[in-house]
């Protein structure tokens, strides 16, 4: 795929931020085992804490609400150098930036006509280093996420440098940051069906978190499906040229990121119990039954036992 070049970035959908020192910020909680072995931690090691922080984080530090804490400010707005498709071709944070509106017009139009209800816009936080949201500091180290607190989503470049590296395992390519946003908007569209309320239990195979997730997931397929029709606010196409190379690196990042790939990866064993996103196999059915079918009907995880 490509970016029509003269495609135009909703800018008033975006926030540029660049984090102020280091204030306050989050404790990075080490996945099993970790810390006993020696001093060295090797990339691998930090890739794994990295993917599973974002695992855990990508909902919000403080899903039910209560807002994290304020703090520190110092927190730069940066000129977005961002417009048009070229520069989405030519650089990963513009390409962020254009999926966010591709995502965002995309559930504009598709959202009420489904559900009667008007899709409320929010804005992407890009940032860099980290940034106060409405969920507590977030930092690099977080990952992607949806504070349902404030309506924003927060994505850090950082991040996506490693993803499309492939060293969180997944095959990159710019379709796999679509996944990533898309997914992300995801929680947002399920916050605005109050789906977020609904959630009791945190962990485990058929929990609520896993439902949610793979809803996310799914919608991230409906996007996908509706990509290449998708406009900008002058009735531009956005992405031009999705082939099913592209539509298989949005499935590897979803696989890349399946509860049971980070076990193996961080320790060997896949324990099920533990699960708060879903498996490698899971995220991928659910990614292609929101692609095949297209709607948000059909991605209510929560009216199956069949995940
Ligand atoms: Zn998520």
């Amino acid at each position: 795929m490509r970016f029509n070049p003269k495609a135009r970035i909703d800018q008033s959908q975006i926030q540029t931020r660049r984090g102020g020192g280091g204030g306050g910020g989050m404790r990075l909680p080490i996945p099993g085992g970790g810390g006993g072995r020696g001093g060295q931690m090797g990339i691998g090691t930090i890739l794994v804490i990295v993917l599973v922080v974002v695992l855990s984080q990508c909902m919000g530090v403080d899903i039910m609400g209560g807002g994290g804490s304020p703090s520190s400010g110092g927190d730069q707005t940066t000129a977005n150098e961002c417009q048009t498709g070229e520069d989405a071709n030519q650089s990963d944070a513009c390409a962020i930036d254009l999926f966010t509106t591709s995502v965002q017009n995309y559930w504009k139009q598709a959202y009420p006509e489904e559900t009667g209800d008007q899709y409320d816009v929010v804005q992407t936080v890009r940032f860099e280093g980290s940034t106060d949201s409405g969920c507590g500091r977030a930092s690099s180290q977080m990952g992607p996420f949806y504070c349902p607190n404030d309506r924003k989503v927060y994505l850090d470049k950082t991040f996506f440098d490693d993803m499309l590296e492939g060293q969180l395992g997944a095959a990159g390519g710019p379709f796999a940051i679509g996944y990533v946003v898309a997914h992300e908007y995801g929680h947002h569209v399920e916050d605005q069906l109050g789906v977020l309320g609904k959630i009791r239990t945190q962990k485990g195979p058929k929990s609520d978190a896993v439902r949610v997730e793979l809803m996310a997931d799914c919608l991230a397929g409906v996007w996908a499906k509706g990509a290449q029709e998708t406009r900008d606010q002058d009735g531009q196409a956005i992405i031009e040229g999705l082939n099913q190379d592209d539509i298989e690196r949005a499935i590897n990042a979803a696989q890349a990121v399946g509860d049971d790939r980070i076990q193996k990866r961080s320790g060997g064993r896949v324990d099920t119990d533990s699960f708060t996103h879903g498996s490698a196999e899971q995220r991928v059915r659910w990614f292609n039954k929101g692609m095949s079918e297209g709607t948000i009907k059909g991605c209510n995880t929560f009216a199956t036992d069949n995940l």
